[in-house]
C-alpha cells in the first residue's frame, strides 16, 4: 500500500529506505535496597558512570565540532551537576542503588525544569538522553540512541536529542523523521548543518513498522510510506535533477537578471567554517557567539579566547562580511552566571540583548575582543544585537560598540514584532537589521519554537510573518541601509525567493542549505520574485502562501 504522511521538512533531499527506531526506552532500574555497607561503592559506582558519560559527550562533541559540540558539552555539564550529583549520593545513603539513584534523581530534576517554563522543553529531553545514558553504564546494557546497523537505514525517533544528530554517520543515515521538534528546533538546526534529509513534527511517526520502506523528502515533508516503484522513480529523478543543478550552481547569489543577493553562511564557530567555505558562501550573516560561552556556565570566556575564535572566523572571509552577533543568552540559550533563574517565562524576560545591557562588563569584553581580532584585517566586520525591542535598546547597544572603540557597522536582529512595526526608528541608530526569523515567529504567533504542537504556526510562510518582513525590509530601503534574513527562511529556496521579492538584500543559512537556495535564485528573476512575494501575502495561511508564489514561480 501507498500511503503518504505529511510533516515538516526541514532538510532538503530525499532519502529511501528501511525504517530504523531510535532506542529510546526508558530504562527504569527496580527499585530495591541496599545494605549499608555497599553505599560507598555505590557512590563511587555512580560518580564513575556520570564522569564516564561526561567524557564520551565531549569526546562526540570533539568529533563533531561547531554548534554541535557546544551543545554536546552543555550536556555534559548538565550531567556532572553537582546539585544533582549531591542528590544521587543522597538517594544512596538511604538505601538506593546507584542506577535508581540516578533515576530518580534525574526525575525529580525533570520535574523541576518541566515546571518551570517553556524555554526546558528542548532541555528536557537532553537531560532524559543524559540519564539514559547512565542508567544504561551501571545497568551495563547497550547505550539508548542510533541503532547498530551496517546496512543504510531511515532514522525514525520521538526527537533526537543533540548527542545523537551530532553523530549520525551520513552514509548509513540516509535520513530521519521525527515526531517532535519545530522547523526551528536544535534537532532541525543541525540536522541542515549535516545535510540529512530530515522531516519533524510527524504525528505517529513511531507508529512506522521496523523495516518498512519509505521515502522521506526534505523538502516537501512527505514521507511515503511502501512507495511504489514508480514513486521511487520519480523521486529519485527530481534528486538527480535537483543534485545535478546544485553541482552546475556556482558563485554568488544572483537572481537570473543580475540583481545581487549575497549568500552567507550561519556559524556558531570556527569549526563550521570549512562547509561555509565550501558551501561557496560569500561571508558569514550570523555568526552564534553564545556557543562560545557554553563551555562555562559559571564565566565568560577570556577576552584572548575570545580574540582567536573570532580572529579564526574572520580570517577566513578576506573581504567578506562576517555579521558577528552578539550573545544571545537566555530562554533557550540560559547561561547560569548571566540568566536569572527564577524568570516565570524565560523567552519573555530578561535574554539577549537585555541581558547584556543588564552585564556591560561581558558586553564590553565582547566587543574589546571583536575590535582586536578584526585589526588589520581586510574583513567587513558588522556587529549586531540579540532581541532589539525598540530605539533605546538600538541606541544602547550603538552607544556600547562606540565606547568599545570598534570599527564595524552596528545592526539590529529583528525578532520582536515591535522591532518590525518600528523598524525606522532603529534605524536611526544602527546601520542594517537582520530578520531573525525563528524568534520572529514565535514572538509574532505566541508559539514556542521548540514544541512540536505548535510547529504549524512556527512556519516561516504564515503571511503575517512575510508582512512584518515587508515592513522591515521596506523601512531599510526607505533609511538607504541593508536587511538580510538570517533565521532558518532564508535556507527555504522557494521563500529565499519571495524573501527577495519582498526587498531582503541578503540571506543568511546554515552552510548546506546555500547550493539550493543559490540554484533556485538563479532560476527567477527580481520582477517574478516580487510578483511572487505580492501573491503569498494575500494567502491566509502558510500553506496558501506557499501555493500562491509557487503558482507564480512556476508560470501557472
Ligand atoms: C532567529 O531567531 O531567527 C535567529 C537567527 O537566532 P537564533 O535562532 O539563534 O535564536
Ligand atoms: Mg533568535
Amino acid at each position: 500500500m501507498d500511503t503518504t504522511l505529511r510533516g515538516v521538512g526541514v532538510s532538503h533531499g530525499v532519502a529511501i529506505g528501511e525504517v530504523r527506531h531510535m532506542g529510546t526506552a526508558v530504562l527504569e532500574p527496580p527499585a530495591k535496597q541496599i545494605p549499608a555497607e555497599d553505599a560507598e561503592r555505590e557512590q563511587g559506582n555512580a560518580r564513575k558512570a556520570v564522569e564516564a558519560v561526561a567524557a564520551d559527550l565531549m569526546a562526540r562533541g570533539n568529533l563533531a565540532g561547531g554548534e554541535a559540540q557546544a551543545v554536546l558539552e552543555a550536556q555534559a555539564m548538565m550531567a556532572q551537576d553537582p546539585e544533582l550529583m549531591a542528590d544521587v549520593d543522597r538517594r544512596i545513603a538511604v538505601g538506593s542503588t546507584a542506577e535508581r539513584a540516578v533515576y530518580d534523581a534525574f526525575a525529580a530534576y525533570r520535574e523541576l525544569l518541566a515546571g518551570a517554563g517553556e524555554y526546558l522543553a528542548g532541555r528536557v529531553a537532553d537531560l532524559d538522553d543524559v540519564r539514559n545514558r547512565i542508567v544504561a553504564r551501571l545497568l551495563g546494557v547497550p547505550m539508548p540512541g542510533i541503532p547498530d546497523s551496517d546496512e543504510p537505514y531511515v532514522l525514525v525517533a520521538r526527537d533526537l536529542a543533540p548527542a545523537d544528530t551530532a553523530l549520525l554517520d551520513p552514509t548509513l543515515v540516509l535520513g530521519f523523521v521525527t515526531e517532535e521538534g519545530g522547523p526551528t528546533s536544535h534537532s532541525a538546526i543541525l540536522a541542515r548543518a549535516l545535510g540529512v534529509p530530515a522531516v519533524v513534527a510527524l504525528p505517529g511517526a513511531g507508529e512506522l513498522a521496523e523495516g518498512t520502506v519509505v521515502a522521506v523528502d526534505g523538502s516537501t515533508g512527505e514521507i511515503f510510506v511502501n512507495p511504489s516503484d514508480e514513486k521511487k522513480a520519480e523521486l529519485e529523478a527530481a534528486a538527480a535533477q535537483r543534485k545535478a543543478a546544485l553541482a552546475a550552481s556556482t558563485g554568488p547569489g544572483v537572481t537570473a537578471d543580475g540583481h545581487k543577493v549575497p549568500l552567507l553562511a550561519n556559524v556558531g564557530g570556527p569549526a563550521d567554517v570549512p562547509a561555509a567555505l565550501e558551501a561557496g558562501a560569500e561571508g558569514v550573516g550570523l555568526f552564534r557567539t553564545e556557543f562560545l560561552f557554553l563551555d562555562d556556565s559559571k564565566n565568560a570566556p577570556s577576552e584572548e579566547k575570545q580574540v582567536e575564535a573570532y580572529r579564526q572566523v574572520l580570517e577566513a572571509f578576506p573581504e567578506g562580511r562576517v555579521v558577528v552577533r552578539v550573545l544571545d543568552a537566555g530562554a533557550d540559550k540560559p547561561l547560569d552566571f548571566l540568566t536569572p533563574a527564577d524568570e516565570p517565562n524565560p523567552a519573555l524576560g530578561v535574554r539577549g540583548l537585555r541581558t547584556l545591557l543588564d552585564h556591560p562588563e561581558v558586553l564590553r569584553t565582547q566587543l574589546t575582543a571583536l575590535a582586536k581580532a578584526a585589526e588589520g584585517l581586510p574583513v567587513y566586520l558588522d556587529v549586531m544585537a540579540p532581541m532589539v525591542a525598540d530605539r533605546a535598546d538600538a541606541k544602547a547597544f550603538a552607544d556600547a560598540c562606540r565606547a568599545a572603540g570598534l570599527r564595524a557597522k552596528f545592526g539590529a536582529m529583528v525578532e520582536i514584532p515591535s522591532a518590525a512595526l518600528r523598524a525606522r526608528s532603529i534605524l536611526q541608530e544602527v546601520e542594517f537589521l537582520s530578520l531573525g526569523t525563528n524568534d520572529l515567529a514565535q514572538y509574532t504567533f505566541a508559539a514556542d519554537r521548540q514544541v512540536g504542537a505548535v510547529s504549524r504556526l512556527q512556519d516561516p510562510w504564515q503571511p503575517a510573518l512575510l508582512d512584518l518582513v515587508a515592513l522591515s525590509a521596506e523601512a531599510a530601503k526607505a533609511e538607504g541601509k541593508s536587511c538580510g534574513v538570517c533565521g532558518e527562511a532564508a535556507s527555504d529556496p522557494l521563500l529565499a525567493c519571495v524573501l527577495t521579492g519582498l526587498g531582503v538584500t541578503s540571506l543568511s543559512m546554515g552552510a548546506a542549505s546555500i547550493p539550493y537556495v543559490r540554484a533556485t535564485l538563479a532560476k527567477y528573476t527580481l520582477a517574478q520574485c516580487e510578483r511572487a512575494a505580492a501573491a503569498a501575502r494575500t494567502g491566509d495561511s502558510a500553506d496558501e502562501a506557499r501555493a500562491a508564489a509557487q503558482a507564480v514561480l512556476s508560470g501557472e
